[in-house]
């Protein structure tokens, strides 16, 4: 049985209180899925209040990874978890920020759109948030946005507003307000603590915001009476305080809420009427085979962020993804490739069965990369290149095979180089030039978004899609340079993918390897527990074989 609502769809605002990375963008993605599991359509979205324009030229140690949708939006990595949990493709309407919406409004008033108002945050930068909203929205019975920051946050101020209008102009049948929290355990007092949660509830009502639900999160179950006291004092009825315990990986967090009764609250909330149960069984499957894998293998990722995973987030998934697929645990050992540069690859690689090179920018580690490469290359562990790592691959062969020892990339070594990579400088997308220049703009400027590729018949990729046509997503600036395609051919690597008018390449492999493909493009990006990428699948197998060899 599945939902059928009439009506038009009802807007679910998280808002984040007491302390930042409470997994706001996690929470989001399990209600929706929960609403989901009970027949529902949902669509999620993401307000970032921050200044810039958006995350593509922040450092991912402040940041994080930097998500891409299809249509080529550089968003917040909360839209990474949006995918992986709904299945939903995120598109440019579901990310905003303060730097959007302010470039929108000053856009309008230079272009004389306000008829000579006086531009304020209330009502013009209120409005624009608003119609971000409401916009795009076809027959989404749930729309579910996320505000980031943490309340009382200056930044987040003109959001909490907007939302608090949204609400009042739909009506409160809706629109509902989830609060999630912080409940500490002290263990001194041996108790958990209601007091921040009770304080961060009044900061929302003093900008007019009574949440309908608050999500605590929390080490321990929260006893009966604790929950009736935040209940009492936040004004909150004692069934929507939800108990958000740490749980032991990700998949398992839509059940726990579900037996927390948040999705069957959430439809009390809107009056929906005898709700579909929520089907669960594709996160019970998930959370089994974690659970219970048949072995575990170790792969090593050797990339420079390596001190902040959350810089990975979307490859580590993919990687436990690839993992869930073959029935094993994938261990990932994380390699600073500046401790490979000091110590020589072996002393890092040795005890792992498979060697993953990620994407990154600039030139710091990048030796330490392609002594990865050339110690996987030789060892025949398998190998994966993501974006910078492919390029890093095909100047490891030109360097060590083609013996061209300049070779690299323009972006490290400028004009001092042999350049088999290099910046395109125009390059097509759906019939229009793309223009980029070495000095132009960094936000905004390089290939990015879904491009499609077309694979040679005999290649492995070919092999592992299943298809000679695939679409990927990209986020990079340089290319390799396919004039060296002949030279690249004689030392063993083939360009197997390339652009549709055969200018890019995209996909390179050695057939003279049990497992060695670098890929232009990012496939974490689209994978998910449900539906593992397959060049995950196949290299995590690939490195299962190995391990038993070893
Ligand atoms: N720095 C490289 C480029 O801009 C690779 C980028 C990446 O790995 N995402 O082309």
């Amino acid at each position: 049985m599945t939902n059928t609502m009439n009506s038009q769809p009802k807007f679910i605002f998280i808002t984040g209180g007491v302390v930042s990375s409470l997994g706001k963008g996690l929470a989001s993605a399990s209600l929706a899925s929960l609403l989901q599991a009970r027949g529902f359509k949902v669509r999620l979205r993401k307000l970032d209040p921050y200044l810039n324009v958006d995350p593509g030229t922040m450092s991912p140690y402040q940041h994080g990874e930097v998500y891409v949708t299809d249509d080529g939006t550089e968003a917040d990595l909360d839209l990474g978890h949006y995918e992986r949990f709904s299945g939903v493709p995120a598109k440019k309407t579901d990310s905003i920020t303060t730097g959007k919406i302010y470039q929108r409004v000053i856009d309008k008033e230079r272009h004389g759109d306000y008829l000579g108002a006086t531009i304020q945050v209330i009502p013009h930068v209120t409005n624009e948030i608003k119609d971000f909203i409401l916009s795009d929205i076809t027959d989404e019975d749930f729309v579910l946005c996320e505000i980031g920051g943490t309340v009382g946050d200056i930044e987040g101020q003109p959001y909490l507003e907007t939302i608090r209008q949204v609400a009042y102009d739909l009506g409160r049948d809706r629109a509902m307000f989830i609060h999630v929290t912080l409940l500490p355990y002290i263990p001194t007092a041996g108790e958990l603590k209601t007091k921040p949660t009770q304080h961060s509830v009044k900061k929302l009502q003093e900008y007019g915001i009574q949440p309908d639900m608050l999500l605590c999160r929390t080490q321990m179950d929260i006893p009966q009476n604790e929950k009736r006291k935040i209940a009492l004092f936040c004004n909150i009825r004692e069934e929507n305080v939800i108990a958000a315990k740490d749980a032991a990986n990700i998949y398992q967090v839509p059940i726990a809420y579900s037996k927390e009764g948040m999705d069957a609250q959430v439809c009390k909330h809107f009056g929906i009427e005898n709700p579909a149960p929520a089907d669960l069984s594709k996160w019970e499957r998930i959370v089994d085979i974690i659970a219970h894998p048949e072995g575990e293998v170790r792969i090593g990722v050797v990339g420079k962020y390596t001190q902040l995973l959350e810089a990975y987030k979307s490859l580590g998934e993919a990687l436990s993804h690839g993992g869930i697929a073959n029935h094993y645990k994938v261990k990932i050992k994380w390699i600073d490739s500046e401790d490979i540069e000091k110590d020589g690859a072996a002393a890092h690689l040795n005890d792992v069965s498979a060697v993953l090179v990620p994407g990154g920018f600039g030139a710091r580690g990048t030796e330490g990369k392609i002594m990865a490469i050339e110690y996987a290359r030789e060892n025949k562990l398998p190998f994966l290149g993501i974006c910078f790592g492919m390029q890093m691959a095909v100047i490891e062969t030109m360097r060590h095979i083609a013996g061209i020892s300049d070779a690299n990339t323009t972006e490290i070594a400028g004009s001092n180089c042999t350049p088999v990579v290099g910046l395109m400088t125009e390059w097509d997308k759906e019939g229009f030039k793309q223009i980029r220049t070495k000095d132009g703009d960094l936000g905004g400027t390089m290939r990015l978004g879904a491009y499609e590729s077309v694979l040679s018949p005999d290649s492995l990729a070919c092999k592992i899609y299943g298809s000679d046509k695939i679409s990927e997503r990209h986020r990079h600036r340089y290319e390799v340079n396919m004039s060296y395609e002949p030279t690249l051919n004689q030392a063993g690597m083939k360009i197997v993918g390339k652009s549709p008018d055969g200018l890019l390449p995209e996909i390179v492999e050695r057939p003279d390897h049990p497992w060695f493909i670098g890929v232009q493009f990012h496939p974490e990006l689209k994978s998910k527990p449900f539906a593992p990428h397959p060049l995950f699948v196949s290299f995590v197998k690939a490195a299962i074989e190995k391990s038993r060899l070893l």
